[in-house]
């Protein structure tokens, strides 16, 4: 389950289909694997994987992002086709994030504003030059070369 955030993200207007393939893929998971993992009946997953649905139920959806390791709201972007920026974002907690894993979905949630383990006030931008973090692959600020951890 280490898929960094920025691979496990959906492109623009990519088909639930295709996203849930290609994240599947990722974790070189089978379907019947992930069918296992996230409580989904493998007919499901294969009529999802083929474009037979775009619709998810609420069981199905936590299921497949807590087996794919992704936020809900990734799903949800993918489902309505909205962009991402509107769901979510990239926010994380200073103090409890290991840079280059995946980020709890507990802080992407656009809700949430502190970390629900330790309190500290969630940053989606460099706490040195201010800039956005556009993807969490890097574990520096591209730009000022800072940390992004504490
Ligand atoms: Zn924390
Ligand atoms: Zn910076």
């Amino acid at each position: 389950m280490n898929v960094s955030i920025a691979d496990a993200a959906p492109a623009p207007s990519e088909p639930l289909g295709r996203y849930i393939q290609r994240v599947r893929d990722s974790l070189s998971l089978t379907q019947v694997e992930l069918s296992a993992k996230a409580g989904i009946h493998v007919q499901t997953i294969r009529k999802i994987e083929a474009g037979g649905t775009s619709r998810l139920s609420h069981k199905g959806k936590s299921g497949l992002a807590a087996a794919l390791g992704i936020p809900q709201e990734y799903l949800d972007a993918v489902v309505k086709q909205t962009p991402l920026e509107t769901v979510t974002a990239l926010k994380f907690c200073p103090k409890c994030w290991t840079p280059g894993t995946t980020l709890d979905p507990m802080w992407t949630s656009l809700r949430s504003k502190y970390c629900f383990a330790c309190g500290t006030t969630l940053r989606d931008r460099c706490g040195s030059c201010n800039e956005r973090i556009m993807s969490l692959k890097y574990r520096f600020c591209p730009y000022c070369g800072e940390s992004y951890k504490n």
